[in-house]
C-alpha cells in the first residue's frame, strides 16, 4: 500500500531540521519512502491513496519518553496539602507519596489498572503522540511489578501506540523493606530483573535522598547492564545525590527531571550521549524554585528532550503539549527545542532513535498534523490542542475537527 500526504508543510526533526514549505511524504506499508517538496516527487507515482492536508503542518508523531501512567486512584487530598504547604518529601516521610499509589496498584484488578490507565492514554494519543514510555514502579512486589508491565503491553496492543516498557522497582523502598533498602535493592538485583528481564525495554532508578542513593542505584544499573538491558535514571529533582554522574557512567540513555544537576554532571551527560529529560509538569505541580541548567546543557551539547511525567502525585495530568509549554515559559526551551524534544531526541531517549522521531526515508510513518501557522504554535497554546490527524505506520488512526 503506497500512500501519498500531500500539500503540506514538514518539519522532518531530523538530523538536518528540513523544512518543506509545499511538501509531501510517500509511505509504503507503515514505513516513510520519501519527503522533501512536492515538485520533486518520483515520476511515474501511483499512490493507491492520496490524503490531502490543505496546507497544515505535518510532525513526526510526537514521543511522550517518561510516564507513569499505569497506576489506580488518584491523590487529590495531597495536592491539597501541597498547595497548604506541605512538602513533597515530608509526605513520602509520612508514608504517602509513591506508597499511597502502591497501596491502591497492589489492590486493583488488572481489568481496574487497564480500565483507569486508558482514558490518559487516549488523551496522549488525541495530541499526536504515537510513542509512549510506561514505567512499573507502583508494585514494588515483583508479581505486581509484572502485572504494571503486562498492562502497558496490552494498553499498546489495543491502540495505534508504540509502548515502551520500563521496570521502575527502584521507585520507593516497599514497606515490607522499610529501613533495610539494601536488603530490597539485593533482591531485585539478583531475581526481579532477571525475571522480567524479557517484560521490559529499559530500566530505572529514582535516585534521590527519599529513594535510594546513587550506590545503590550503581548497583541496580550493573545488574541491568549485565543483562544487556539500557538504563535510565530519575536523578536530581529535589537535591544533588550524584546520579547523573552514576547514569553517565553505565551509558544511560536518559536522566531525567535534573533541577539540581551541575556543569560537571551536564559535561558527563553529554559525554555518555544521554539525554536529558526535562519534566517540567512536575517542577510546576511542587512549586519547585530550582530550574535545571539549561544554559550548561546547551553548552556541553546535551540532547533535551521533554515528557509529560504523567503520574498521580508529582504530574497529575496527561498532556504532552502542557509540558511543551511549560518547558519554554517556564525553563526558556526555544520552540525549536520543544519540538526536537519531543520527537527526535525523545526517540533517542527510548532507544528508537533511526527508528521513529523524525521523518525520513526508512522510519517508521507515525506524523501528528497541526492546525496551526507555524511550528512556534508548538508548546504555545496551553490546555489547547491543535492536532487535527494522526498517522501511525502509514495509517490515518484519528481525526479532528480543529
Ligand atoms: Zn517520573
Amino acid at each position: 500500500m503506497i500512500t501519498l500526504f500531500r500539500h503540506c508543510r514538514i518539519a522532518t526533526c531530523d538530523e538536518r531540521s528540513q523544512v518543506f514549505e509545499r511538501g509531501a511524504v510517500l509511505t509504503r506499508d507503515g514505513v516513510i519512502e520519501w519527503v522533501g517538496e512536492e515538485s520533486g516527487l518520483p515520476a511515474g507515482l501511483r499512490p493507491d491513496r492520496t490524503i490531502e492536508l490543505a496546507g497544515r503542518w505535518l510532525t513526526p508523531g510526537l514521543v511522550d519518553c517518561h510516564t507513569h501512567l499505569v497506576f489506580a486512584g488518584q491523590r487529590a487530598s495531597e495536592f491539597a496539602r501541597r498547595t497548604a504547604g506541605a512538602s513533597y518529601a515530608e509526605i513520602a516521610r509520612a508514608g504517602g507519596g509513591i506508597l499511597s499509589t502502591v497501596r491502591a496498584t497492589r489492590a486493583a484488578s488488572d481489568e481496574e489498572l487497564l480500565a483507569q490507565s486508558r482514558p490518559r492514554l487516549q488523551s496522549l494519543l488525541a495530541e499526536g503522540v504515537t510513542t509512549v514510555e510506561i514505567k512499573s514502579g507502583y508494585g514494588l512486589e515483583v508479581a505486581t511489578e509484572a502485572r504494571m508491565l503486562r498492562v502497558a503491553r496490552r494498553l499498546g496492543a489495543e491502540h495505534p501506540v508504540t509502548i515502551s516498557a520500563t521496570l521502575l522497582a527502584a521507585h520507593a523502598v516497599p514497606p515490607e523493606f522499610t529501613t533495610r533498602a539494601d536488603d530490597y535493592v539485593d533482591l531485585v538485583c539478583r531475581e526481579w530483573l532477571p525475571a522480567l528481564r524479557a517484560s521490559c525495554d529499559s530500566v530505572d532508578a529514582y535516585c534521590e535522598d527519599i529513594a535510594f542513593s546513587a550506590a545503590q542505584c550503581d548497583r541496580v544499573f550493573a545488574a541491568a547492564r549485565a543483562l544487556g538491558l539500557p538504563v535510565r535514571l530519575h536523578a536530581e529533582q529535589l537535591s544533588n545525590v550524584g546520579g547523573s554522574q552514576v547514569a553517565a557512567r553505565h551509558g544511560a540513555l536518559s536522566c531525567d527531571h535534573l533541577e539540581y544537576a551541575t556543569e560537571a554532571d551536564a559535561a558527563a551527560l553529554a559525554r555518555a550521549g544521554t539525554v536529558a529529560v526535562m519534566l517540567p509538569v512536575a517542577f510546576y505541580a511542587l512549586a519547585e524554585q530550582q530550574r535545571p541548567p539549561i544554559s550548561a546543557f546547551r553548552r556541553q551539547g546535551v540532547p533535551l528532550a521533554v515528557a509529560s511525567d504523567c503520574n498521580p502525585g508529582s504530574a497529575p495530568g496527561a498532556s504532552l503539549l502542557l509540558a511543551m509549554n511549560m518547558a519554554r515559559r517556564l525553563f526558556g526551551l526555544t520552540s525549536a527545542e520543544v519540538l526536537l524534544g519531543v520527537t527526535r531526541h525523545a526517540a533517542r531517549a527510548l532507544g528508537l532513535d533511526g527508528q521513529r522521531g523524525s521523518i525520513a526515508p526508512g522510519l517508521a510513518a507515525d506524523f501528528a498534523v497541526w492546525s496551526i501557522d507555524s511550528p512556534d504554535e508548538l508548546g504555545y497554546w496551553a490546555g489547547f490542542n491543535p492536532c487535527s490527524m494522526v498517522v501511525k505506520e502509514g495509517a490515518v488512526v484519528l481525526e479532528r475537527n480543529v
